[in-house]
């Protein structure tokens, strides 16, 4: 049977890694389970010009490269798989347990960083097109509808933010949104509404995606707010960008989240309601919800563990796992700055 981490890290954006880098070079050896498509959603993305320190940008998915490795370097452990389930203690001290399918990983502390997903519309068609005609991420997909009539739907700034993107590769954006208001702030809807090949379509919203006929062609079905009239439109591919979902399923019923599903934490720390388990990142934020906004609460994340396991007498395992050695070790060496 494996030993009690100190750390268990679940996901790996900026929060996540941020995490593993601090926690490791506090030597508490940390154990990232960081899924499959490592990275989180800059893995989506090109260039990131916003991230400082990187004057000339850098691509998404070379700056996770970069968290990652910096991680590794102080002694972080990847597991590079999902977790698919948890239980976590509800006394101080307690041991926390993490699945991986079906093995079993157990740690004094948590951190939950798994972030957010796109939203989805939710209809019919939109599935069975994901990825071949139907995207989540302009950055990743534009290039395959040159100079096609491309569909973004929403109305908030990712939707401006996506269109004005699209509306250099497209001959036409149709920029289709529910209300006649949008939730986008006064400068990008401006920037958007500037752009002659971007067409605004309101109140609209769609109802089904199908396929069209010729290459990269399909039909999105829209239907008028307020009169319920329906209409199909032409189009080479449409880009759904209303918003994210905090990815909170695994736990559900443990953890206590907002009614969208985002962990509340207490004040300006990262704990939640369970002692040692922390969260971070997107997961979290539904406000901010940038690289830099989601590295820095990973470093809260961190410390608090570190203070957590510095200052909670441990609670033996009822199996007499050897529990928290690597903790001792940690307070009895003199600390890494
Ligand atoms: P958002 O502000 O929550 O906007 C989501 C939009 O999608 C809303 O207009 C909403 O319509 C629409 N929507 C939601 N569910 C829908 C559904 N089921 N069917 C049709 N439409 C639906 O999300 P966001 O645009 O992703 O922005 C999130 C945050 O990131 C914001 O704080 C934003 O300022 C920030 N952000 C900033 C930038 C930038 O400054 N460069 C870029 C991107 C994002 P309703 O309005 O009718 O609810």
């Amino acid at each position: 049977m494996a030993d009690v981490e100190n750390v268990i890290i679940i996901g790996s954006g900026p929060a996540g890694y941020t995490a593993a880098l601090y926690t490791s070079r506090a030597n508490l050896n940390p154990l990232v389970i960081e899924g499959f498509m490592w990275g989180g959603l800059l893995q989506q993305t090109t260039d990131v010009e916003n991230y400082p320190g990187f004057p000339d940008g850098i691509m998404g998915p070379e700056l996770m490269t970069k968290f990652r490795d910096q991680a590794e370097k102080f002694g972080s452990k990847f597991i590079t798989d999902q977790a698919t389930a948890v239980e976590l203690s509800d006394e101080p001290g307690g041991v926390h347990t993490v699945h991986v399918g079906s093995d079993v990983y157990r740690a004094r502390t948590v951190v939950l960083a798994m972030g957010a997903e796109h939203k989805k519309l939710g209809v019919p068609g939109e599935e069975e097109l994901s990825g071949a005609g139907v995207s989540y991420c302009a950055t990743c997909d534009a290039a395959f509808f040159k100079d096609q009539v491309i569909m973004v739907v929403g109305g908030g700034d990712s939707a401006m933010e996506e269109a004005m993107f699209l509306a250099k590769f497209g001959r036409k954006v149709v920029l289709v949104h529910r209300r006649d208001e949008f939730r986008a702030s006064k400068i990008m809807l401006e920037r958007a509404r500037a752009m002659e090949n971007i067409e605004f379509k309101t109140p609209y919203a769609p109802t089904a995606f199908l396929e069209g006929d010729g290459a990269f062609k399909r039909i999105a079905r829209l239907r008028h707010s307020e009169t319920g009239e329906s209409e199909d439109v032409e189009i080479g591919g449409a880009f759904i960008a209303i918003g994210h979902m905090p990815q909170s399923e695994i736990i559900a019923g443990q953890i206590e989240t907002d009614e969208e599903g985002y962990v509340k934490v207490d004040g300006r720390s990262t704990r939640t309601n369970k002692p040692g388990v922390f969260a971070a990142g997107d997961l979290v934020d539904h406000t901010y919800r940038q690289a830099i906004t989601a590295a820095g609460s990973g470093t809260q994340a961190a410390l608090d563990a570190e203070w957590y396991l510095r200052d909670t007498p441990e609670v033996p395992t009822p199996e007499g796992l050897p529990v928290g050695d690597l903790a001792k070790a940690q307070w009895a060496a003199p600390r890494a700055t």
